[in-house]
């Protein structure tokens, strides 16, 4: 496998910081093990705990933070196995998605679904429950088989569905919480390819029509521009034809061009929706064909801040038209597309499609801007529907309200505190999201 490293945010003068950079932590020790045996020596070791798998940063909440031992598994990736018949494949826990996703087309395999963005490690998109959007799709830890897990005591334990299977679903959503995720074994399909299509539409067309959508469409989602009184629409769908020429993409400049819209018009919001109405109407949209991981994955460089709830289907779409009132009366400064997706349920226990498919709407920030309003305005609606939030973004909840909306949430910490008696993986942040005193 090519080998590329995840994007973990350099160590500074011994600093870690993510990519958003509103995390940051002074580990007393940075570890990049080469093999099972090096990590096997480093958890005996104890090495100051609490010891944190971190992947490649993309998470906005402190998972990864420590002030013991940040550890990476760079080292333990690529293509282990493949199981041609079944579409499954083998891969090392520190795989980044995209490197995956271009080995595994060199041998006719492909994720069946993927996010916006596939510079993620495996065992760290794995971890907070990773998704895209399809009605028929579930999030990538759904795709998980079987996993083999290096625990407290330095042994490596495996899970699946025919053995031990609550490790199994215990580990498919583990926040890095019951050891180090060394090897997983993931449902693939024979390689495909993705017919896309984007248009802009007035918002209220969208919502009258986005339950048919997501219906219709492979993978369907929609991104709504603030003032704008319109939405993007992007569709994916199977098909035999070749890839056709694409135009290069200019998300980046588009985030930026709403951005110096937002800053010229933060007096005048009436000027705003005229420039951002004729701006929609003029947009040409997309039609091609493609490669399923290239259409569906795209770069992201400009920086920003995110909080993403996956809400019970019946009723997200009256939340999502709440949360558009209330930003366009109360915060001019909201610039950034607001993105609804569609998940299938599974039964990972701390799963946010635990049970149940689920609309996910995410709210984002750019780095510089003030973000409160995700949890003064946002949350709240979200939590008043049922939302669970994405365990990677950025929400105020600590154990005693995740409990409330997770009916495995005491099984999931009885199976941690067997796997991980002394809490080495145990840092304040988990103790507070799983209900524990740091260790
Ligand atoms: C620009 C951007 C776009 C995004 N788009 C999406 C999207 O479309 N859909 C979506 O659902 N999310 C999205 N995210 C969120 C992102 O997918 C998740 O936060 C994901 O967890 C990041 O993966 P990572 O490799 O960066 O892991 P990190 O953020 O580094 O770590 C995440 C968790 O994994 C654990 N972990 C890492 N390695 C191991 C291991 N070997 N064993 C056990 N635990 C481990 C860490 O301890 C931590 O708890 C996006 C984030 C960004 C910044």
């Amino acid at each position: 496998m090519s080998h590329e490293l995840p994007v973990l945010a350099p160590l500074r003068h011994g600093e870690w910081a993510n990519w958003a950079r509103n995390q940051s932590a002074h580990p007393q020790r940075m570890a990049r093990p080469r093999d099972t045996d090096a990590l096997r020596e480093l958890v005996r070791s104890h090495a100051p705990a609490p010891i944190r798998p971190a992947g490649s940063g993309h998470s906005f909440t402190p998972l990864c933070a420590t002030t013991g031992t940040l550890v990476s598994l760079d080292e333990l990736s690529g293509l282990v196995e493949i199981d041609h018949a079944a579409a499954t494949a083998r891969l090392g826990a520190g795989t980044v998605l995209k490197a995956a996703s271009r080995e595994l087309d060199a041998r006719a395999l492909a994720f069946r679904n993927l996010g916006d963005i596939n510079v993620q490690t495996l065992a760290g998109a794995i971890a907070t429950a990773t998704h895209g959007t399809g009605a028929r799709f579930g999030c990538l830890s759904s795709e998980v088989r079987a996993v083999r897990l290096m625990v407290a005591g330095g042994d490596i334990i495996t899970a699946s569905r025919d053995q031990d299977e609550p490790l199994l679903r215990a580990a498919q959503v583990s926040l890095g919480a019951l050891g180090l995720l060394t090897e997983a074994e993931i449902q693939l399909m024979p390689a495909y390819n993705l017919h896309r299509r984007v248009w802009s539409q007035p918002i209220g067309d969208i919502l009258a029509s986005a339950e048919a959508l997501w219906a219709k469409h492979r993978n369907f989602e929609f991104f709504y521009i603030p003032f704008s009184g319109h939405g993007i629409c992007i569709a994916h769908d199977e098909t035999d034809a070749a890839p056709t020429p694409r135009a290069p993409q200019n998300d980046d400049e588009e985030t930026m061009g709403l951005k110096s819209i937002r800053d010229g018009t933060m007096q005048d919001v009436s000027a705003r929706r005229a420039i951002l109405h004729k701006a929609m109407a003029q947009n040409e949209g997309e039609d091609v064909v493609g490669v399923s991981w290239q259409l569906l994955a795209s770069p992201r460089n400009v920086p920003f801040k995110e909080m993403e709830y996956h809400l019970p289907l019946d009723g997200a779409l009256g939340v999502f038209e709440q949360l558009v009132a209330r930003v366009e009366a109360e915060r001019p400064d909201v610039f950034f597309p607001i993105e609804v997706r569609m998940t299938a349920g599974d039964d990972a226990m701390l799963s946010p499609f635990q049970g149940a498919p689920r609309i996910s709407i995410a709210v984002h920030a750019y780095f510089e801007d003030d973000h409160d309003w995700f949890f003064s305005l946002a949350e709240p609606l979200f939590r008043a529907a049922g939302g669970r939030p994405h365990w990677g973004k950025l929400h105020s909840l600590g154990a005693r309200e995740l409990s409330a909306l997770y009916p495995e949430f005491e099984h999931f910490n009885a199976i941690r505190r067997e796997l991980d008696p002394p809490g080495l993986f145990r840092s304040p942040y988990l103790a507070q999201l799983l209900g524990e005193t740091p260790a």
